[in-house]
């Protein structure tokens, strides 16, 4: 079987239309419910307690309500919107990929990582969500983009990835602490329910995860992040940069031709500005592609004066892509010419590459290899166009379809 790898964008698959997944619905609702039914409000505080601090599977495991209570729950509500998990480990169990199956089929992915406490360190567990199935902006270098845009992930369904993995958590005595939307898709492209997500993450009647804990990553949509600055919760906001220069970011963030980078770094700015909150920028180093000296300079340029700090992350290898990532010594130069700069930097190492944890890879393992002829098509376009973009030829290919905010 082919599947398309060039940004095509399969049609929107059209969910039936199924009862709500149950941990979307604002604790109003649940309350109006009970109501409804003529029981008291306070019953919806012990779906919520059912919900986010126990491991129940289904509302018939919630004994405090009557039995005609808890088939009218199962019948008006979906207890889960997902059908089914696959689990990956790797790092001797300290990274966790999961591969989960929605209601109507679609594959969408989550990451746990564990990083234990050491000399003045908490222990950290930061679930990897995410937003959409697959991904409309096509980055070349990721798994999700190669895929194309699928569809957007209703708010239950990114919720779920959550409830998921506080149980696989709980089993070990252990609380999630961080959550960042750095998996499948781009947040801000489906930012309505990403936001509802947030909301819930946040209400201390849900998970009640402090604001400062959870981190939005995109690839630059500038309406979004100037909603989200509006919105004035000091989420942390991160920006998956990966060259300060036009040319170049037309190519490795096919979004930048709508959004060109001085317009995101200005969004980010007025962010950080108006937050207090560091913004931090993601630079996927690929090798011979954007580790050049030039390009720590032009993203030293871009930052300077503004409150940032830029991670280094060496690319994940992933199939059908020209491209490796830079060497270790390529990458510790970079750094060292923004520290000279004055920006901060971190270089960080890849956890759980065996499991192919940069999101979307083991999806698009599932999803069935494109024909030889369509990978040789894609690398030659890669190639040329990164060649193009080292000379600083603008790509004069059109925005990715599907990116409207
Ligand atoms: N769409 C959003 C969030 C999901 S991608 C965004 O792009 O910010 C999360 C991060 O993974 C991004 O910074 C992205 O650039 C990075 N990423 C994707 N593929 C990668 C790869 N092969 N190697 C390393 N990082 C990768
Ligand atoms: Fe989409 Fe982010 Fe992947 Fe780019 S890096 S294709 S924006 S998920």
């Amino acid at each position: 079987m082919s599947t398309p790898i060039l940004s095509e964008r399969p049609p929107l698959s059209s969910a039936p239309s199924r009862p709500p997944g149950i941990s979307e619905v604002p604790p109003e609702t649940l309350a109006a419910w009970f109501v409804a039914r003529g029981e008291p409000a306070y019953r919806a505080r012990q779906v919520l307690d059912a919900i986010w601090r126990s491991t129940v599977v289904d509302p018939s495991a919630i004994t405090t309500l009557t039995a005609a209570t808890r088939s009218a729950l199962a019948v008006a509500f979906r207890w889960d919107t997902i059908a089914a998990t696959e689990l990956t480990a790797s790092d001797g169990g300290r990274t966790e990929k999961a591969l989960h199956r929605l209601d109507d089929g679609v594959a969408i992915e989550s990451v746990l990582m564990h990083y234990p406490a050491g000399p003045g360190r908490r222990e950290r567990n930061t679930l990897c969500i995410s937003s959409q199935a697959g991904c409309a902006v096509g980055c070349p270098f990721c798994a999700t983009g190669e895929l194309g845009f699928g569809r957007d992930l209703a708010t239950a369904e990114i919720l779920d990835q959550v409830r998921s993995a506080i149980h696989r958590l709980s089993v070990n005595g252990r609380h999630l602490t961080n959550i960042v939307f750095m998996g499948m898709g781009e947040p801000l492209l489906n930012l309505d329910r990403v936001l509802e997500a947030v909301a819930a993450l946040n209400d201390p009647a849900r998970l009640g995860l402090g604001a400062r804990h959870i981190t939005i990553s995109t690839s630059g949509v500038v309406p979004g992040i100037a909603r989200l600055t509006a919105l004035g919760p000091q989420f942390t906001l991160a920006v998956s940069l990966h060259a300060a220069r036009d040319s170049l970011r037309d190519v490795l963030v096919p979004l930048n031709r709508r959004w060109p980078v001085a317009e995101v770094a200005a969004a980010a700015r007025a962010h950080a500005d108006a937050t207090g909150r560091r913004v931090s920028y993601e630079v996927t180093m690929i090798g011979g592609v954007n580790d050049t000296d030039l390009d720590a300079d032009a993203i030293a340029a871009l930052l300077r004066g503004s409150l940032a700090h830029v991670n280094l992350i060496p690319m994940n290898p992933v199939a059908h892509t020209p491209w490796v990532a830079s060497p270790m010594p390529v990458i510790e130069r970079f750094a060292e010419r923004l520290r000279s700069a004055g920006i901060p930097v971190s270089v960080r190492r890849n956890r759980g590459q065996e499991v192919g944890a940069a999101c979307g890879q083991l999806a698009a393992e599932r999803a069935g290899a494109p024909s030889a002829p369509a990978v040789a098509l894609r690398r030659e376009r890669l190639v040329a166009a990164s060649v193009a973009a080292l000379r600083g030829e603008r790509s004069r290919e059109a925005v990715p379809t599907g990116i409207d905010a």
